[in-house]
């Protein structure tokens, strides 16, 4: 195969092509091959080979990647560019600084994630890919009805089934990738969404809805679920009687806003139903959502902010830097408060059954993507999904599972497991180069020597300009 490639494809072949020498080259797949050499020309992984058999031209930029590891690009499965709007301007720059190559944005206002999803088809070698999902397609009262700065207007509320249907039209003419379902739907409603979303060949993403089970929502289509969202519901020994309950103030507190009834839901049923934990009924959810392929995406540092206080580390403190100040000093501020107070015994215990049910649901055989919530929770796009990555880790994933849930799973979940996701020939180049292996200590990923985006080699003088420009 060599002989050929040097015979019959003389230096001409490379000509403009980056070759990265010697290197470790990490693909989630197949985990770890020393001393490669891989070539990159035209945005793609053109040649991947061992150095020692690979002849080099001196027309070809060469790195020398020894030391050095080499994986794909990252995803983060789960961000909003319509939260906050004085950190949205910012978020492809971060995400690039951190060698985040891909972003599915989980709930905005379509013109916003549109126009995203947009700019950054116009510019590739420049900003993460996006994939949207559009507003949160959620029932009356809506929850993110836009009635305070903690409840954006991120949904929309549909009356109806017809509503249903018609906002589905609207939003695939649009463009979306996916659609998010949410938590105030009716069944009746939850059931057109799977329907309508089957029809025009798009996933359902979302929380389960109040109003059901996690295992009728699985069962019902759902393709991938977030925050272990009313998982717990499910999983309790008295689940029944629970959503019994839950239909009831669905049905009775019509006077509450959105954001106020779920939250009184959720107050009214979270602890109980984790200290109601059956491992019978938990085993029946888990083994419906590995049969269903039901991925999960657990955003483990947003659930667990209180117990584990990942704000605490530096890695925090250096990225608000790159905040605009405002945001960074009302961050820094809520901080502080929190951090000087007791963590309710409550949170401990929650964050304790997140991380159990993640490590058994892994386990068992389910999916999972990693993804943060960013910009929600304090984490700042970018650096919160090495964190994520973390976490995960803590949870029973390997450093490599970690990685996989980052990279190999979200190009899979969107059906582009052959162009992206992992270190392969023909695949784009999307890439990060590390100073240290991942795979010893998950959180060398944030060890980042460069970034590769379709292509384009972004060293540490590259990086620094971003620095400068977030500064
Ligand atoms: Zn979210």
């Amino acid at each position: 195969m060599l002989s050929v490639l040097i015979a019959c494809a003389p230096k001409k072949a490379f000509e403009d092509a980056i070759y990265i020498e010697n290197i470790t080259v990490i693909d989630p797949l197949d985990g770890t091959k020393e001393g490669q050499t891989v070539v990159i020309k035209e945005g793609k992984i053109h040649k991947i080979a061992p150095s020692a058999e690979l002849k080099l031209s001196s027309d070809n930029t060469i790195i020398d990647g020894t030391g050095k590891f080499l994986m794909p690009g990252l995803w983060d499965a789960h961000v909003h560019f319509a939260y906050m709007e004085e950190i949205a301007p910012r978020m492809f720059d971060l995400f690039m600084l951190y060698g985040i190559t891909s972003v599915r944005d989980t709930g905005g206002r379509i013109e916003l994630v549109t126009d995203y999803k947009q700019q950054s088809l116009n510019n590739p070698t420049k900003a993460p890919r996006v994939k949207i999902a559009g507003p949160l397609l959620d029932g009356m009262p809506n929850v993110y009805d836009g009635s305070d700065p903690g409840h954006p207007p991120l949904s929309v509320g549909l009356k109806t089934v017809e509503d249903v249907n018609n906002k589905i039209d609207e939003l695939n003419e649009a463009g979306v990738d996916l659609l998010k379902a949410y938590e105030m739907l009716t069944p009746d409603q939850f059931v057109a969404v799977m329907k309508k979303a089957k029809e025009l060949g798009l996933k359902v993403t979302g929380h389960v809805p109040l109003s059901m089970d996690v295992i009728s929502a699985s069962n019902g289509g759902l393709n991938s679920m977030e925050h272990l969202r009313n998982v717990e519901l499910s999983c309790a020994s008295n689940a029944e009687e629970l959503l019994a309950q839950r239909r009831k103030m669905l049905e009775n507190d019509k006077d509450l806003s959105g954001s106020e009834l779920r939250s009184s839901m959720h107050e009214a049923q979270r602890e109980t139903a984790v200290n109601n934990f059956s491992e019978e009924k938990a085993k029946e959810v888990i083994e419906t959502l590995a049969r269903n392929r039901t991925w999960q995406i657990p955003t483990l540092a947003l659930n667990t902010l209180r117990a584990e206080l990942f704000m605490r580390q530096p890695w925090w403190s250096e990225s608000i830097q790159y905040l605009p100040d405002t945001t960074a000093s009302r961050w820094q501020s809520i901080v502080d408060r929190m951090a000087g107070s007791e963590v309710p015994a409550f949170q401990q215990t929650y964050a304790a059954w997140m991380f159990k049910m993640v490590g058994q649901m892994h386990e068992a055989g389910v999916e999972f993507m990693a993804g943060t919530d960013t910009p929600i929770g304090f984490q700042t796009p970018g650096i919160s999904l090495h964190n994520e990555l973390v976490m995960l880790v803590k949870a029973g994933f390997t450093p490599l599972g970690a990685i996989k849930s980052a990279t190999y799973n979200p190009a899979f979940y969107f059906g582009m497991q052959d162009e992206l996701g992992s270190v392969k020939e023909g695949m784009w180049a999307d890439l990060l180069i590390l100073n240290a292996d991942p795979l010893k200590d998950i959180e060398n990923t944030r060890q980042i020597d460069a970034v590769i985006k379709q292509g384009e080699y972004y060293n540490q003088e590259a990086l620094d300009k971003i620095r400068e420009r977030l500064r």
